[in-house]
């Protein structure tokens, strides 16, 4: 895998507001910083009140044209976007990798899985037809499926292009017109997106970005016009985020945090099983809300524990290749205090990846990564299950491995956390992973798979304070989310004794 290349062009993200780019009315902005270089790439728009309301003013108009167009022609722009979101794959990959600091082989990766997304909102026109039943003589019921009006989704910085992607085809496909609210820290890879959507033909309003914080967020929900607001973030935002919307009796459904755990049995597949744990709690450098955080070695596992080790020790030393650079600073001390206090609290750091080196200078790209965010995969063991770092998110490549003596210790272990997004197990017994799937608390569980995403149109989404609200932003599950059921019963016979119930 090539290192990234950092982009010379400095780029200025404003809001996308009927169907071109709109300065924040306050003229202020904030810098995008990438996490290659600790240096500014790009600028943000900051949004408030004023800027929320010419989004949703815009957003507004479009909405009775574009619900008014049948699914099939609003299919069209979705085809386009997507072959242009694979014609740009490069680009996209490219800058949501500068912006948040994975790989380009991760952001390619997430640009792909939200391609899929728009494949399933594709397939929308020829599956979601509704339907209608005589329910007595000469009356029938039939169902419809109808857009809310302006919605909105609010993300977070790990997946720049893919979460987005959640929400936003599927939404479209249903008739809304949706305002993105994009992660302040990554903005440029929506940036590229709305130009796309314009150049793909949705019409001015139907897609809009409005850019910021915690203001311009809030201007969002409070909005009477906002019918419902989807949101993917950490737990403490996302039930704030869920009460707000909630209160104004709107439709919300807010995924949080996690704190996955991946239970080893003795009988596991010991090369499937090394390569699954290193992946998951690896990939991204950790910062993916599907990463495993907590292993539960049930029973001696010691030679396996040893390769996990070896493997992660290698990885680390492959930094800017194998695994990309945490967010930004903040981020960074968070990490490290987990790991200090673990070891302060009588756990063994096995490997540290607080030591780890920056990739050395890439003379063919001209780029020097050395004051880069980069912390190395980390394993700490000998923690006792209730420490922070047995319980918390920590949202960075470090594993911390627990030891039980039985099955049921580790279920109890997953059950009694309080976060439910993703469990696996790896076995090779076949009652064993039943088990495990049936008894375990999260939403997405994986056998023999460390990071289990559900693929379309399986929906993703968590249980606990992992997700609050009801169904799920992707899949067969969103649907309902994203739209109203709307049911007409007629009475079709003009026989007067013939009733609704005859
Ligand atoms: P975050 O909660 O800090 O931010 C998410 C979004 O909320 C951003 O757009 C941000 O601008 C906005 N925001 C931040 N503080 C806010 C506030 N007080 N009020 C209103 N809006 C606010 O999350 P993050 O650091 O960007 O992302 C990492 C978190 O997201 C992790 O906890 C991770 O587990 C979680 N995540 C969850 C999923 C999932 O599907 N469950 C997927 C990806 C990431």
């Amino acid at each position: 895998m090539s290192l990234i290349k950092i982009s010379s062009t400095f780029t200025t993200c404003d809001h996308w507001v009927a169907g071109a780019p709109m300065p924040p009315s306050s003229g202020e902005y904030r810098d995008v910083i990438s996490p290659y270089t600790n240096c500014a790439i790009g600028k943000v728009a900051l949004g408030d009140k004023a800027d929320a309301e010419a989004a949703v003013a815009a957003a507004q108009m479009a909405f009775p044209a574009w619900r008014a167009t049948p699914l099939k022609e609003r299919a069209q722009p979705l085809f386009r976007f997507r072959e242009l979101v694979l014609a740009n794959l490069e680009d996209l990959a490219q800058t949501a990798a500068a912006e948040s600091g994975k790989t380009f082989g991760e952001a390619r990766a997430e640009v792909m899985k939200g391609i899929e997304v728009c494949e399933f909102a594709l397939s929308l026109q020829n599956s979601d037809s509704g339907g209608i039943t005589d329910v007595s003589r000469g009356v029938s019921c039939e169902v419809r499926r109808e857009p809310l009006g302006v919605v909105a989704g609010i993300v977070p910085f790990n997946f720049p292009a893919m979460v987005p992607m959640w929400m936003y085809p599927i939404a479209l496909a249903l008739g809304n017109c949706f305002i993105l609210k994009p992660s302040e820290k990554v903005p440029m890879t929506s940036h590229l997106m709305a130009r796309l959507t314009h150049e793909a033909g949705f019409p001015p309003g139907v897609f809009s970005l409005l850019n910021g914080t915690r203001e311009a967020v809030e201007a969002l929900i409070d909005h009477e016009l906002v019918k419902a607001v989807g949101f993917v973030g950490s737990s403490p935002v996302a039930l704030d985020v869920y009460r707000r919307a909630t209160a104004l009796g709107k439709r919300a459904l807010c995924l949080g945090g996690a704190k996955n755990h991946i239970i080893v049995v003795p009988d596991a597949d010991e090369a499937i099983t090394v390569r699954g744990v290193l992946d998951s709690f690896t990939g991204c450098a950790g910062q993916r809300c599907m990463a495993a955080s907590l292993m539960v070695a049930v029973g001696d596992l010691e030679p396996l524990i040893a390769k996990i080790r070896e493997a992660a020790a290698l990885h680390g030393a492959a930094l800017g290749s194998a695994m990309g650079t945490i967010i930004d600073k903040p981020a960074m001390d968070r990490i490290r205090r987990h790991v200090d206090d673990a070891e302060k609290s009588g756990a063994t750091i096995t490997v540290d990846g607080r030591l780890a080196q920056a990739p050395p200078a890439s003379t063919t790209l001209n780029q020097d990564f050395a004051e880069g965010n980069w912390f190395g995969p980390t394993i700490i063991e000998g923690a006792a299950p209730h420490m922070a770092c047995a319980r918390e998110e920590i949202f960075g490549p470090v594993l911390t491995i627990v030891r039980v003596k039985t099955l049921a210790e580790a279920l109890a272990l997953e059950g009694a956390n309080p976060f439910g997004n993703a469990t696996s197990v790896f076995t090779t017994s076949g009652a064993v992973a039943r088990h495990v799937a049936d008894c375990a608390t999260s939403g997405m569980i994986g056998v023999n798979i460390g990071v289990p995403v559900p693929r379309e149109p399986f929906s993703f989404g968590g249980t606990k304070v992992s997700k609050y609200g009801h169904s799920d932003l992707t899949g067969d599950s969103s649907l309902d989310f994203w739209s109203n059921l709307k049911k007409i019963t007629t009475k079709w016979s003009l026989q007067s004794d013939a009733s609704w119930m005859s």
